[in-house]
Order: structure tokens, then sequence, then C-alpha cells
């Protein structure tokens, strides 16, 4: 065996290896188990002793020299390596940011808790109450006759023959009079349920807002002055109401009131909002009915009164937003939801 041809053609070959993986091919078969070197010095053993020493250092002498080749060349590509890897590595710190999108309440939530913080502001307490109520809630203890229509399962999503998916938020004035007596400035906010053919202003399911008040000598005219501080906080500071003489079980007498209308001179020119009108309904109030006090204890209807009043969330945020069908509210189409973010 050549031990000098060896040499110079396995340095040749290593100093040419392309990456750490190819070098440590060659190492194996210059250096390796099975490479003609390590072979060769292996079989020294054989030869006769007074040629073993001086092949024994050739052969020594070759192995130490491609080993210091195999090093200096693999430090040299993990030298290359790493420097490769900090050029396509490197962070521009100039280059403009990934901006991510925020998140955001939906128009529902925001106004729902705008409505209710103008009630907080007048130091209502605010109460939820279930979802899935007794009938017992819902209209017996609201005073609605055996007979009413609203009771039919036509209207109603009855869950038993008792429990229904409340229709509106009044079923937690009666449960907020029975946790404790007057006086009661409460309001609550939630998910209501009817049996309506969704159209442009009716949804299956809806947020209602509701406020009850139960104090010593509470009027009409407390009412009508907390719906006009709540138009005037929702919808501008110019804003007047009107109540209109209406019905409801729970109420005696019931309004229905409307607020100024915002978004005309109210000449009687044509108006999208107003019709015309100058009024715009916004929502149902009136005395509690004596009656109410009846289903719980510790109102005297001798000695309290009360007013209540109830509203549509979508309704509100339709007016305010010009929103032409409640069902957008619904659809959670970013497109739509994203202009309110
Ligand atoms: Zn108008």
């Amino acid at each position: 065996m050549d031990v000098d041809a060896l040499v110079s053609e396995a340095t040749a070959r290593i100093e040419a290896a392309r990456d750490v993986a190819a070098l440590e091919e060659i190492r194996i078969e210059v250096l390796g188990r099975k490479a003609p070197l390590v072979q060769a010095l292996r079989e020294l053993a054989s030869l006769p002793p007074d040629e073993r020493r001086a092949r024994g250092d050739e052969l020594n002498r070759a192995r130490r020299s491609l080993e210091g080749v195999v090093d200096e060349r693999a430090r040299e590509l993990r030298r290359r390596e790493l420097e490769e890897r900090l050029r396509t590595d490197r962070v521009d710190v100039t280059l403009p940011g990934v901006r991510h999108p925020r998140g955001y309440s939906h128009l529902i939530e925001q106004t729902r808790r705008d409505i209710l913080d103008v009630f907080v502001g007048f130091g209502y307490v605010v109460v939820d109450g279930p979802e899935i109520d007794l009938v017992h809630y819902n209209f017996d203890a609201l005073n609605h006759a055996p007979t009413h229509p609203s009771r039919q399962v036509t209207d109603t999503f009855y869950i038993a023959d008792d429990v229904v998916l409340r229709t509106h938020t009044s079923p937690v004035q009666i449960r907020t009079m029975e946790a404790g007596p007057p006086p009661v400035y409460m309001a609550t906010a939630g998910r209501c349920y009817r049996r309506d053919t969704p159209d442009a202003t009716h949804t299956a399911m809806f947020t209602q807002i509701e406020g009850l008040v139960v104090d010593r000598g509470i009027t009409l005219a407390h009412l009508k002055g907390t719906l006009l501080g709540f138009a005037r906080a929702i919808f501008g500071a110019e804003r007047e109401v009107r109540l209109r003489p209406h019905f409801f079980p729970f109420t005696e007498p019931s309004v229905e009131v409307d607020v100024s209308c915002f978004n005309c001179a109210r000449d009687g020119s044509p108006c999208r909002v107003c019709k015309g009108e100058g009024w715009v309904e916004i929502l149902g109030a009136g005395m509690v009915d004596p009656n109410l006090y009846g289903y719980v204890d510790g109102y005297d209807p001798e000695e309290v009164s009360g007013f209540a009043f109830g509203l549509g969330v979508e309704r509100v945020a339709g007016l305010r937003h010009d929103i032409p069908d409640i069902r957008l509210l619904w659809e959670n189409d970013l497109r739509f939801t994203g202009q309110f973010g």
C-alpha cells in the first residue's frame, strides 16, 4: 500500500467535502474500521519485528494527519453553516411589523352595555335571571290571564307544561321582589324567545333590557323623567319623550314611549327613521300593577308603588346605527359586525 498516495488522495477528498454529512461519510471510508489504513494498522502484528516499528510509525503518522485534516474541514464546514444561518435568519428590524386584528364586542353587546351603563349611573343594580323559567314567573305572577294569547304554543316555546323559554325579561322583576323588600332599583338584560317568523324587525331570539323601580311615592312623573334621562343619554341631549296610553298585563296604567326623532328636523319632511312623524317608538312601560305585589311578600301596595319598562336592544342598536334589518345582527358576517369594532 502506498501510504503517501493514500494520504494525498484522502486529503483531497476530505477538503472537497461539501457539508458535514458528506465529510462524515468520507471519514468513515478513510478512517473507519474497514478503511485500508486501519486494516493495515491492525495487521502490523503479523509483520516481522524489524519492519513493524517503521511501518507502524508511517501508518500512525498518516492516520493522525488525516484526522487533523478531517477536524480542520469539520470546523470550516460548521463555521460556514453558521454564517449561512446567520445570513438567512437575520431579522431586519426596520421591516414593518405584522398587524394583528384586535377583537371587539358585538354591536348587541356594546348596545347592551351602553344602556345598562345609563341605569347604573342612575343608581340601579344590574340583576340576572334564567332564560328558561317557570310559567309561574313568565306569565302567572305577571298578571297574564290564563287565556292570554301570548301563552299559546304558537307564541311561546314550551320546554314542559310549566316551563318556557322566557318571552321577556319581566320574570326577573318578580324574582327580584321575592329576593328582598323594597326599595328596588334594578335593571336586567338578557335573551328572550318568541315564536316569531323572522323578518326585518323580528327574530325568534332577541335581547331585552328591563328596569323596575319600587319605592314609596313613585309616580308616572318619575317614570317619564327616568326615560327622558335614558333617551338623552342614548339618542342625544336634545331628545324629548312622549308617553302614549297602551296595555300590558303587568302595568297599570301602561304606556308606549316615543323619543323625538334624532334623524330629521321633525318638520314633517320625509325621514326613513320616523316616517315623517317626528317621533320614534322605543319602549313599553307603565306603573307596576298593584296585583303583582300580591305574588311576593313584603310589598304592600298601600305603602309602595313602582314603575317598570322594557326595551329591545336590537331595536335601539338598529335605530342608532341605521340598520335596515335586525337579522344582520345575528348573521355574524364580519363585514357587518366589523363596522362597529
Ligand atoms: Zn325623523
